[in-house]
């Protein structure tokens, strides 16, 4: 009986086992793993969950590239998924979200040192409050301007994406989350006025418009995708923890795609072995 128990044991630890590592890209197909990490904050004065040191930053991005990660833009994934473009054998994905004015001042001059680029995407109310009170330089608490979005678009170090205009909030709804009770038109009235709000600012204020969203808190309901793709959105960023298993051709995965927080109270080598980053093969 016992021997039986420690044998059950051991297949249910099997089963069990991280599958990470076991993935199967079979012959015929093209296939990547795509980590896509995300970042807010880059600040030198504090370290959190949400903010990371600009050395600890940097020290990221030159372990990623010793380990042979090539850096990509969320756009590079949707023309391998849609079959137009192709990925390098170890792509990584570096996003930022909220538009945080620290990350030009301390991410952006990092990346363009180590060589990578990165996905910034903005909270349109934020950067609009920037611009217009001129409340815009204090590393610590402002968010960027439309001109250093223009800016940072056209260096082609950064691409842009949509964190909605003014429903980064908890309350009266949690993110773009569905209102008790609302009916299916007023949700899409609500979330297509919002989003396109902020594709208008950046049409008039930067001069483009993105395909990427990504979704405050990592809320979503279920229409949601089929409301912003309607839209011309063509990839999502959720906060749902893992590295992205894509196949090229297969668009299916973008509409929930996976990013990993870099939470700042670790060391580059803790949060990348933690993340299963240190090891990774691409197939
Ligand atoms: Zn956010």
């Amino acid at each position: 009986m016992k021997k039986f128990m420690v044998i059950t044991l051991l297949i249910f630890s099997i089963l069990l086992l991280p599958t990470r590592g076991t993935y199967v890209c079979h012959a015929e197909n093209d296939c990547r793993e795509v980590p896509i990490i995300m970042y807010h904050s880059i600040l030198k004065s504090k370290k959190g969950a949400y903010t990371v040191s600009p050395d600890e930053f940097k020290s990221d991005l030159l372990e990623l590239k010793k380990l042979g990660y090539e850096s990509v833009f969320i756009q590079d994934v949707i023309n391998y998924c849609n079959g137009t473009g192709s990925l390098p054998e170890k792509p990584v994905v570096i996003s930022f979200d909220d538009g945080h004015y620290n990350n030009y001042t301390y991410a952006y001059p990092i990346l363009k040192e180590v060589g990578f680029k990165a996905n910034l995407n903005v909270i349109g109310s934020f950067c609009e409050f920037s611009t217009s009170s001129g409340n815009c330089d204090n590393p610590n608490y402002s968010y960027l301007t439309w001109d250093e979005i223009k800016e940072l678009k056209e260096s082609g170090v950064f691409e842009i994406g949509n964190h909605t205009y003014a429903m980064h909030k908890y309350k009266p709804r949690f993110g773009i989350g569905k209102l008790p009770n609302e009916d299916a038109e007023t949700y899409k009235n609500s979330l297509t006025a919002d989003v396109l709000k902020l594709e208008d600012k950046f049409y008039s204020q930067c001069g483009f418009k993105t395909n990427i969203f990504a979704y405050p808190f990592g809320k979503y309901e279920k229409e949601s995708g089929s409301i912003l793709s309607q839209l011309g959105f063509e990839a999502f960023l959720t906060c749902n923890e893992g590295i992205n298993k894509l196949t090229k051709g297969d668009t299916s995965q973008l509409g929930h795609l996976k990013r990993i927080n870099r939470n700042g109270t670790l060391t580059s080598q803790q949060f990348l072995k933690n993340s299963k980053l240190n090891n990774a093969t691409s197939k």
